[in-house]
């Protein structure tokens, strides 16, 4: 196969495969299925999975696996051979359609939040049918959710896909409202700009602070960074240039429509962005694209870093996670229309995502929370931990307009009147696009960027399927009542605006006056650290709206509550015991054996010249001496720090206990080895330096 477009799906039992292999009858029954989630019957079943193995084993699959996406934020997958002895000493390859449909994988090892205690030990997987089967390696995966045996969810499909169920009935509601009876469902699609960054495999293995946490846990700035900016758009160097082309490939076979790629702001930064597609296969295809981001790093002797923060001072990464709602008759929810009507539909939506977006803005900052992304957000890097909603001059305009009552004269001399919307055709907004806004409207779509770079995109889009599905019901409830549906929805959208204006915000996000009126002036959330953002998911206001929209149940919240935090502090103790052990088996004797040196040359030279000062190497001696004094002093101090917490059994109250106590001690741990590097000849150094690693390639 040597084009794109013959190999583009080859790996996934796609409709094309679908057509061809199964019959007329099971082929209908198939799409029934994925368009409406019915369940499949099992002599369907039968016939799809045996039409998938036939596939899977021509394509020189030996396995099949249930892949799924459990809490520790990875995928998962257990083997499973096709063969099976036959009566005549040979084997048969067998897949059935119970086998297909679910699994049950030991659960036992992935995080539960406690759930599976009060249940049973052991999980089930389950098909989504609406995500298409693909082929890694050897093995035939199927998408599947995850399950315990008293359903609830111990993964975060499951989630996902009650969100974008309840978002498509809140949805219907207000098109039948506006009068359209065509539409059968509504969806929601995403399309992630993955951030990432991309070092030298050998270098990398020097460090062991990226080898067991993915960031550098000490490290000099360099003497040049991102300030001349000649990293961004900049020419793409022929090593990366060969990955990107392998990636794009072996994406395209995966049927991921990879498209875009240039480098980013940092050196070594880069950004893979795919074509669109429904929610949950965006996300799956988002978890994939990471995976093999990864391995074919591999390959080209580099490593593919998809943490949030690898360097300290440099720009971080994220995902730009670009969301919007269309129905099955293709119009775009969140494209201002032609008619009237079209358009007073159009505010509608884009009212209930302002409106969601302020109501559970604490909500979507618990979304994007880990240990990793609060290097991130909070910290000097766009964008900050408080939501805002960027939209634009000229909608900001409209919105005004409408809010005060006045008539809009847009750019095409349009007129707004009350009760009949008259808007004018928007073209995509041409103002400068904010890079600096959590959440910006850009054109047809929203772009919610706090989202981190090695996160799964699942959590943020169940907040903002739910909080979008939750509004919107409560505008159908107001509207389906009115007996003048043109004045109720006016008078609904006028509330609406003046209450949650407040979310609207053009400017300057990192600007810290921003931050302070945010704060202070519009009582917006600035949840910078992930202990502080996680009580969201706790909150009652939060809890029953997940729970209204049938997204989450409370056992379920209250488990991922447990997880999240307890990821965090894992997260964070890693990086205090694996700096810990560098400071004592590479730093310190490095600078030791340094300082020794500088000593014994300083004494060469006197026994030499008995009246020479030697004041260079006095000073260094001393200067090394005594930040090694306190390198060793904050290492004891961490050590003790990580002994005192391991007695703290709650975890919330362990979160924030390492927030407060431990990450201070690194940073000041940090400070002083810093200063040693900077002090120390390169030859000494254990480990390759900031420089040498983001000036590499
Ligand atoms: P920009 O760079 O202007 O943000 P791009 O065209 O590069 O826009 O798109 C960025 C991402 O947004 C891509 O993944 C793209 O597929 C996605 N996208 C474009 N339109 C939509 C839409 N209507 N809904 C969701 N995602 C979209
Ligand atoms: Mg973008």
């Amino acid at each position: 196969m040597n084009t794109v477009t013959e190999s583009f799906g080859s790996l996934v039992f796609d409709d094309r495969a679908m057509k061809a292999r199964l019959t007329g009858e099971v082929y209908r029954a198939m799409k029934q299925t994925m368009k409406k989630g019915q369940p499949l019957n099992p002599k369907v079943a039968d016939a799809v999975a045996s039409a998938m193995r036939d596939w899977a084993v021509e394509k020189g699959a030996t396995h099949f696996t249930h892949w799924f996406q459990p809490l520790n934020g990875v995928t998962a997958e257990k083997h499973d051979g096709f063969i099976s002895p036959a009566p005549d000493g040979g084997v048969i390859m067998e897949f059935s359609g119970k086998e297909l449909i679910q699994g049950e994988p030991d659960a036992s090892s992935f995080p539960s939040g406690g759930l599976r205690a009060t249940f049973e030990a052991r999980g089930y997987t389950a098909w989504d049918p609406t995500s298409y089967a693909f082929i890694k390696g050897k093995a035939l995966c199927i998408p599947t959710a995850f399950c315990s045996y008293g359903g609830e969810a111990l993964d975060k499909k499951t989630p996902l896909l009650r969100s974008m169920e309840a978002l498509n009935t809140q949805a219907l509601r207000i098109l039948r409202l506006f009068g359209n009876k065509d539409v059968q469902r509504v969806t929601s699609s995403v399309g992630p700009e993955q951030e990432y960054f991309l070092i030298d495999r050998e270098q990398w293995k020097k460090r062991r602070d990226l080898v067991y946490t993915g960031r550098t846990l000490f490290g000099a700035k360099p003497p040049k960074g991102q300030e001349l900016d000649d990293h961004y758009f900049g020419v793409i160097k022929p090593r990366v240039q060969a990955y990107m082309e392998e990636l794009n490939e072996e994406l395209w076979k995966l049927g991921i429509l990879a498209k875009t790629e240039h480098n980013e702001v940092a050196p070594c930064q880069h950004e893979l962005a795919p074509i669109y597609t429904t929610t949950n296969i965006a996300t799956d295809h988002n978890q994939l694209t990471m995976e093999v981001m990864q391995r074919v790093a591999e390959k080209h002797g580099l490593v593919c870093l998809l943490h949030e923060k690898p360097f300290a001072g440099v720009n971080g990464s994220g995902k730009h996670n670009n969301w919007s709602i269309s129905t099955d008759t293709g119009v775009n929810l969140l494209s201002p229309g032609e008619s009237p009507y079209e358009n007073a539909q159009f505010l509608l939506f884009l009212t209930a995502v302002l409106e969601a977006v302020d109501e559970y803005a604490d909500l979507l900052r618990a979304s994007v929370a880990t240990a990793g992304n609060d290097h991130r957000l909070g910290a000097n890097e766009a964008p900050p931990a408080v939501v805002s909603v960027f939209l634009g001059d000229e909608l900001t305009a409209v919105l005004e307009a409408l809010e005060t009552e006045k008539p809009y004269t847009g750019t095409e001399k349009s007129e707004m009147m009350l009760g009949v919307l008259t808007l004018p055709r928007f073209l995509r907004d041409t103002t400068d696009r904010n890079r600096t806004s959590p959440f910006a409207f850009t054109g047809n779509k929203f772009e919610f960027r706090m989202v981190g770079s090695s996160n799964s995109i699942a959590c943020a889009n169940i907040m903002l399927n739910a909080a979008v599905a939750d509004t919107l019901g409560k505008f159908a409830d107001s509207l389906e009542g009115a007996s003048d549906f043109d004045s109720a929805l006016h008078e609904l959208l006028l509330t609406s605006l003046k209450a949650h204006k407040r979310i609207l915000f053009n400017g300057n996000g990192y600007d810290d006056a921003w931050i302070r009126e945010a704060v202070e002036e519009r009582g917006l959330h600035n949840l910078r650290t992930t202990p502080d953002a996680m009580k969201a998911l706790l909150e009652p206001k939060s809890m029953q709206m997940l729970i209204r929209q049938k997204v989450y149940t409370e056992t379920e919240l209250r488990s991922r509550y447990e997880i999240m935090l307890e990821n965090y502090c894992k997260t964070i103790e890693i990086e205090a015991r694996t700096m810990s052990e560098m400071v004592s088996k590479e730093i310190l004797p490095a600078v030791e054996k340094y300082t020794a040196s500088v000593a014994d040359a300083a004494a060469k030279k006197l026994t030499l010249v008995p009246v020479l000062s030697c004041s260079y190497e006095k000073h260094l001696v001393q200067k090394l001496s005594a930040l090694a004094d306190q390198i060793e002093k904050g290492a004891a101090e961490l050590d003790e720090t990580l002994a005192t917490l391991s007695t703290v059994t709650d975890t919330p109250l362990l979160a924030e206990e390492i927030r407060d106590r431990l990450l201070p001690k690194m940073a000041e741990l940090r400070a002083v080895a810093d200063e040693a590097e900077v002090l120390t000849a390169r030859e000494f150094w254990p480990f390759p330096t900031y420089g040498e690693i983001l000036f590499a390639m």
